[in-house]
């Protein structure tokens, strides 16, 4: 069977070999007769799978003991909540950087635990910018810097590394195993796994065991990093098949040469589609060259009353998913991991024969 190219924002297209070898292993998971999903979170096999699969993002990312390495639940968005119950019982205020729609959000669930201070803010004129942090406002004094090193909706991305003397917090969940990082820059990352880790729902968080102790004493057991370490991501009943599946990811990319694998077939992707756009009268980007995303490239078309036929002319050939946000119109295509160079080839013939049909 031939699959259609999804170029979908999350939940995303995952490896094909990863689906195939989950498939195989659905009824009758290493010869127990059962399914993964049906197997005690307590059993030694299901937290030999937990263990590999934390064992296995931990080589990836080349991970130290300095981290915790945590399964949560409640998507990306708990961790909103999440972020400033755990950092802030003193009186400082929370510093945010807020590049986009994800970093906003993020903003406005920590106003509810104490004062945010917006440091800084992606222009909104075109093209959409990051601007150079001596143009910040200084977090050193703040509970935590919060950025979001790429912005799902706006396809913008840091391309650099901001610097405070305040904990670092990053939103990675559409960038996170996209290319190697060095984990040590930061002190709190969290990603939901629908982009590039695996099923909806399940939030991959590496916590800097450090900051333990300045959770406020309002924040659940539930979102507590320390108190979800201690029991080894297993407090309550952990999403387990998705755990499972977030492994099959982590093996396959190591199959696949690691993460400096990723980041010369990503940075690959990202250059043909931006060169596709930026050579074209037709197509356009709405973002600053230096801050652009590998992962989520929005783009719009010369006419916008075009946008629904060029939608409904992709899904016939099999190019799936390429309309932007709502909130932001146009187009977008997300090239994850899992999507392979071919497609953004075939979706740069299509966007090449669509222009010479209509533009
Ligand atoms: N942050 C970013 C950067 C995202 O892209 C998303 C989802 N697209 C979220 C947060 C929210 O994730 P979830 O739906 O898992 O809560």
């Amino acid at each position: 069977m031939s699959r259609p190219y999804n170029f979908c924002a999350g939940p995303a297209v995952l490896p094909e070999a990863v689906l195939e070898r989950a498939a195989a292993e659905m009824l009758d998971w290493h010869g127990t007769g059962m399914s993964f999903m049906e197997m005690s979170h307590r059993s030694a096999d299901v937290v030999a799978t937990v263990e590999a699969a934390e064992a296995g993002l931990r080589r990836l990312l080349g991970i130290s003991d300095e981290f915790a390495v945590l399964f949560a639940q409640g998507g990306a968005s708990s961790q909103f909540a999440a972020v400033p119950l755990n950092l802030g019982a003193g009186a400082k205020p929370f510093s945010y950087a807020n590049t986009g729609q994800w970093s906003a959000k993020a903003m406005a669930e920590a106003r509810r635990y104490g004062d945010v201070v917006e440091v800084a803010a992606a222009s909104k004129e075109l093209p959409r910018a990051i601007p150079a942090q001596n143009a910040w406002l200084s977090a050193d004094d703040s509970a935590y810097l919060h950025f979001t090193p790429n912005e799902t909706i706006d396809g913008i991305e840091f391309h650099w590394m901001p610097e405070t003397a305040a904990p670092i917090v990053a939103d990675m969940s559409s960038t996170l195993l996209s290319r190697p990082i060095a984990v040590d820059d930061f002190d709190v990352i969290y990603a939901g796994a629908q982009k590039n880790i695996g099923p909806a729902g399940l939030v991959i968080l590496i916590v800097r065991r450090e900051l333990y102790g300045r959770a406020m004493s309002a924040c659940p057991s539930m979102m507590n990093w320390e108190v979800i370490d201690k029991a080894g991501s297993m407090l309550n009943t952990p999403p387990t098949y998705s755990i499972y599946l977030a492994g099959l990811v982590f093996d396959w990319l190591e199959s696949q040469g690691g993460l400096p694998a990723m980041a010369q077939r990503n940075l690959k992707k990202a250059t043909s589609l931006y060169s596709a756009i930026d050579t074209s009268e037709f197509y356009g980007n709405p973002v600053a060259v230096s801050d652009r995303s590998w992962m989520n490239v929005p783009f719009t078309l010369a006419d916008a009353e075009l946008d629904k036929l060029f939608l409904a002319n992709a899904d016939a050939a099999g190019l799936l998913n390429l309309k932007g946000h709502r909130s932001v119109g146009g187009m977008r295509a997300s090239i994850y991991n899992a999507i392979p160079q071919a497609a953004v080839d075939t979706l740069i013939d299509f966007m090449q024969d669509f222009e010479r049909q209509h533009g």
